[in-house]
């Protein structure tokens, strides 16, 4: 007997990729042989909270699930957080469980920028049917205008007051009662937020094996004369070293987690890995890009919103010839959400005054009164950043042509500001001297050849046979559209791809 588990597909990384592409290919691939039902495990670092088993009931969520998830936030469950830089969580489900719920699809420029980047043959055209499939699974809308803020209506009427064209942001919700609880990272106790809870669910319906609290160690690659072949992986869970075997590989870990989990498996640049290196590969852990935005905070002497308030918002995108990069995106990121409006964080926030009594009549409007609008710049042209083997993000955070944009993208929102019917009585009007990228996308990313790139278009590997990778970490570069629907879009594309490619009768 093998001292190993055999399957027909291993997809390594059960997060929002992850789950989704799992699902669809056991509900839709077969065995291109025999034609038989495959056998798809799905192994995840992270443990399963938020098992699926139960029908989805947006509006009401499921009476274990509700107990269990009364929104939380997404930092409540790092209790045994990766040891990598960047946005993600370690769970069945992962970051697919806690975005912030702001659901714009790629955007027609999104598409070019990812083909000058790196040459993918992508074309908005080509990605319709995934673009379909992830507006109806996240039932995909424009924020409703009745549920809007009055701190809202002031960005919106101050935009159009300065020739813009403010739209509702498109969120991802069914039989949602906007309790106010998206925008930073909450699971939705009524499981109304379009999330990975659906494809968990049809990972079960369509007999996936879900392995969770398995971290991978490592890809199993074997050369073989010239070729570089996937065999598997070896895990460790709870404790014990594990071994499963697939003819066919999938890495779906995220941005931060594929790079370093292949390079740890002898796949990378040379010069990182010396000698552990089993195949070549320079762009693993290069090309870092994302989200790169600033907030302006603003308070006001009455309340622009309710406690709680909605998470709805207006946003607009400014173009390359107004502050020297495509994409700087303006929005009144907490002009409603509760987002990161807490009591504790600001008890701190540099408009606090000194503990006293002044202190205490801050903190008794505060959640209410506080506003913030961010200006994102998206897809800029820089030298972008880099994962180590260990998971550390390296980039030069203080890139002058980014500063500059996000120093002119700040002068724009004071501007915005002072145009607005009702005043903030202080505006935060410093600009950043330093930088982070956040939904980080592009390490090991899509494209022409391994020259650029790490998989080819159809998410195979360039350098070594039955590997594939998805997630975040193949889309060329950072989106207009953040990175949650896009990486969504991007995994409902690549299980068609390798559906046709590799898992249909004689393929
Ligand atoms: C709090 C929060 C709010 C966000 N809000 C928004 C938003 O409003 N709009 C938006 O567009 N985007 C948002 N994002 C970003 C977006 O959710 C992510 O970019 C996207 O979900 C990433 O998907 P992924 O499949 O690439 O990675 P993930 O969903 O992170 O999946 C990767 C999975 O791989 C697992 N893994 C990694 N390494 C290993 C290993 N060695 N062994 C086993 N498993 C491993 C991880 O545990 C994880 O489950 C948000 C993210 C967070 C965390
Ligand atoms: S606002 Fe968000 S967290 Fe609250 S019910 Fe709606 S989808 Fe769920």
């Amino acid at each position: 007997m093998p001292e190993y588990d055999s399957y027909d597909l291993i997809v390594a990384g059960g997060g929002t990729a992850g789950c989704l592409i799992a699902s669809r290919i056991a509900e839709h691939g077969i065995h291109p042989q025999t034609g038989d039902r495959l056998r798809v495990a799905l192994i995840e670092g992270g443990p399963y909270y938020i098992r699926g088993q139960a029908e989805l009931r947006p509006g009401y969520g499921v009476p274990e699930r509700r107990r269990a998830v009364v929104n939380i936030n997404y930092q409540e469950f790092r209790a045994q957080p990766w040891p990598y830089d960047g946005h993600q969580n370690k769970m069945v489900g992962g970051c697919g469980l806690h975005w912030g719920g702001n659901a714009h699809l790629p955007f027609g420029e999104d598409y070019d920028h990812w083909r000058r980047e790196s040459g993918v043959d992508w074309e908005e055209e080509k990605f319709q049917a995934a673009v379909d499939e992830i507006s109806q699974v996240y039932n995909i809308r424009p924020s409703v205008a009745e549920n809007m803020t009055l701190g809202n209506n002031l960005f919106r009427d101050a935009a159009l007051a300065m020739g813009r064209q403010p739209k509702p942001s498109p969120m991802g919700r069914r039989n949602c009662i906007n309790c106010g609880y998206c925008g930073s990272g909450h699971l939705c106790k009524y499981d109304s937020k379009g999330s990975s809870l659906y494809y968990i669910h049809q990972c079960e319906k369509h007999g996936v094996k879900i392995i969770p609290d398995a971290e991978i160690e490592k890809v199993i690659i074997e050369k073989q004369g010239g070729r570089a072949v996937a065999r598997g992986v070896h895990y460790t869970q709870y404790g014990e070293y594990r071994e499963a075997r697939a003819p066919k590989v999938l890495v779906t870990c995220g941005a931060a987690g594929t790079p370093v989990l292949l390079m740890r498996s002898g796949y990378g640049p040379r010069e990182v890995l010396g000698d552990r290196l089993i195949v070549e590969n320079d762009n693993i852990g290069k090309h870092l890009d994302g989200d790169i935005g600033h907030g302006v905070d603003a308070l006001f002497d009455i309340d622009i919103k309710d406690l709680h308030g909605g998470v709805e918002r207006y946003d607009f995108t400014i173009s390359q010839a107004d502050l020297g990069y495509q994409g700087v995106q303006i929005r009144d990121s907490k002009m409603s959400a509760i987002d990161e409006a807490y009591p504790h964080v600001l008890a701190l926030h540099s408009f606090a005054p000194q503990p006293g009594w002044e202190h205490k009549e801050y903190m008794r409007t505060v959640c209410s009164r506080l506003g913030s609008i961010a200006a994102t710049v998206g897809a800029p042209i820089w030298d972008k950043g880099v994962v180590t083997p260990t998971g550390t993000h390296v980039y030069n955070r203080s890139h002058p042509g980014i500063l500059k944009s996000l120093k002119e993208g700040t002068e724009f929102i004071v501007e915005l500001y002072d145009r607005m019917a009702i005043r903030p009585i202080k505006v935060d009007a410093t600009p950043p001297k330093r930088f982070t990228i956040e939904h980080q996308t592009s390490s090991c990313r899509a494209g022409e050849s391994s020259k650029n790139s790490v998989v080819n278009s159809d998410f195979e590997s360039h350098n070594v046979e039955n590997l594939f990778v998805s997630s975040a970490a193949v889309i060329p570069c950072g989106n207009l559209s953040f990175a949650h629907i896009p990486v969504s879009v991007v995994a409902a594309y690549t299980w068609r791809r390798l559906v046709e490619n590799h898992f249909s009768r004689g393929a």
